[in-house]
């Protein structure tokens, strides 16, 4: 009996230092800091991905591991940008026809698509004008001497010959051709590439109004299909999301270990100031701005709100992808309307790109300059006219800003040859501008859905409340 009351005793001994040492092992392994990194928000941890994929591919670069990083670390990369473009078309489609059929008048979608293209136009149309101001003040293009340029011209010559190619395509098309490219002959058809989103956004608008017309009992089941397609959707985000750390880590690595040699970056240092310059100024004083006078929140809120969605842009160069997570930031985070948010943006993915608007006109006249062209004030306002509908046509991918560019050049009659100028630095001025295509796009949802009244709280607990599920 003693001894059993002794057995008891020591295995309840036992059982509370087995208890005690368990609780003690999470410090010892460091667990707490792991749940502190679990906690990290979502931003945080995309950046330090970021600056962990740029260290790493320095360090690729000067231990000679180039290859390797293209063979093994760039595919993650890849597959992480194509799960978000997987996503795009059915997010587009679930919450379009959600969001339209929430609106129950056909007043109400007009008066939306009036504001919407009106603030896009504007919005564009300051951009390239602040472009312009900077390029004409600081005129970075007679920076550039006679042998610097001939040898960026003999680089990048090929380069720049494919570019004009794909504009030439474009441009030979009739002048209603992109009403004609509006309208899909057959939407299975149109909804299986990406690069046709105003396609399908034609199609489901179309379809949004004929559920509106119809009788409820009957437009019901078909709202709450695509009510629970849109929730489904939008968990597949979140989960996306987890592995967006690891995404911007491999594309930004494999983004170094294929950069030119800085000796051109500093050649055209000058005109990549005057790029980065004005979509900065565009960043944090114009977009903050217009939200505080028309919304009244402020410049933390629409930065907190937006930063994943903004760090995403930069890392992938394309708002097409980007698309599923502004979406989400913008409902949960800056309270916008599921109505508003999912007109607005996928409209201003595609149409809206104020930071490729700015660059097309800081680069055109950039090239005018370095070939000693003098541009008069007419043909700089012919450039906001023309650069406004040439990044209103660029696609939401990368590198399509300055196959548009083509256009402008053309049109401003500078030799479009001179893209070969500005190639070596496209890349990371793609990146910068696309932050900027994304960042309109919620700044124009915010003031559209003040404007009729669908601007609320947000659903800030969401991504901490997911993260602890997970
Ligand atoms: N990469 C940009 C975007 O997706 C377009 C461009 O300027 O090339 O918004």
């Amino acid at each position: 009996m003693r001894n059993e009351v002794h057995q008891q005793r020591l295995s309840a001994h036992y059982i509370q230092h087995f208890n005690t040492s368990t609780l003690q092992l999470p410090k010892a392994f460091g667990i707490n800091s792991f749940n502190k990194m679990k906690k990290l928000e979502l931003h945080w941890k995309i950046l330090i991905g970021m600056v962990l994929g740029v260290a790493f591919g320095a360090l690729a670069v000067k231990l000679g591991w180039n290859g390797f990083v293209v063979d093994w670390i760039k595919p993650f990369g890849t597959i992480f940008i194509n799960l978000l473009k997987l996503i795009a078309i059915p997010l587009i489609v679930a919450s379009l026809i959600k969001g339209v059929s929430d609106l129950e008048d056909i007043a109400k979608l007009s008066s939306m698509g009036y504001k919407t293209i009106g603030f896009y136009l504007i919005t564009t149309a300051v951009a390239i004008s602040v472009g312009l101001i900077i390029v004409n003040i600081v005129e970075p293009g007679y920076l550039i001497d006679e042998p610097t340029r001939a040898e960026m011209m003999e680089k990048f010559g090929s380069g720049a010959q494919a570019k004009i190619q794909s504009a030439e395509e474009a441009k030979n098309a009739g002048p209603l051709q992109p009403l004609i490219d509006l309208v899909p002959d057959n939407i299975i058809g149109a909804a299986s590439s990406n690069g046709n989103m105003l396609k399908v956004i034609f199609f489901v608008l179309f379809f949004g109004v004929g559920l509106i017309l119809i009788p409820k009992e009957k437009a019901q089941p078909v709202k709450d299909f695509f009510d629970g397609v849109n929730e489904v959707v939008l968990k597949m985000i979140d989960l996306i999301m987890l592995t967006a750390p690891y995404g911007v880590f491999a594309l930004l690595a494999a983004l170094i270990v294929e950069l030119p040699s800085a000796q051109i970056f500093v050649a055209l240092l000058g005109y990549a100031a005057c790029v980065a310059g004005g979509l900065l100024i565009l960043l944090f004083f114009f977009y903050p701005t217009i939200v505080k006078i028309f919304t009244g929140r402020g410049w933390n809120f629409f930065f907190k709100g937006m930063a994943p969605a903004q760090l995403l842009a930069f890392s992938t160069s394309s708002s097409a992808a980007t698309l599923p997570v502004t979406m989400e930031r913008v409902e949960e985070h800056l309270g916008v309307d599921e109505e508003v948010a999912s007109f607005v943006l996928p409209i201003g993915a595609t149409i809206n790109m104020d930071g490729t608007g700015l660059y097309q006109g800081v680069a055109a006249v950039f090239i005018a300059q370095a070939f000693g062209m003098e541009l008069s004030l007419a043909a700089q306002l012919g450039i906001i006219l023309t650069a406004t509908l040439a990044s209103i046509g660029s696609a939401a991918v990368p590198s399509a800003g300055m196959v548009m560019l083509v256009i402008v050049l053309q049109e401003a009659g500078i030799p479009e040859a001179g893209l070969a100028l500005i190639f070596a630095i496209d890349r990371p001025l793609d990146m910068l501008r696309t932050v900027i295509n994304v960042s309109s796009d919620a700044t124009v949802s915010m003031v559209v859905a003040k404007s009729i009244g669908k601007l609320g709280e947000p659903k800030e607990k969401k991504w901490d409340d997911f993260v602890e599920q997970v």
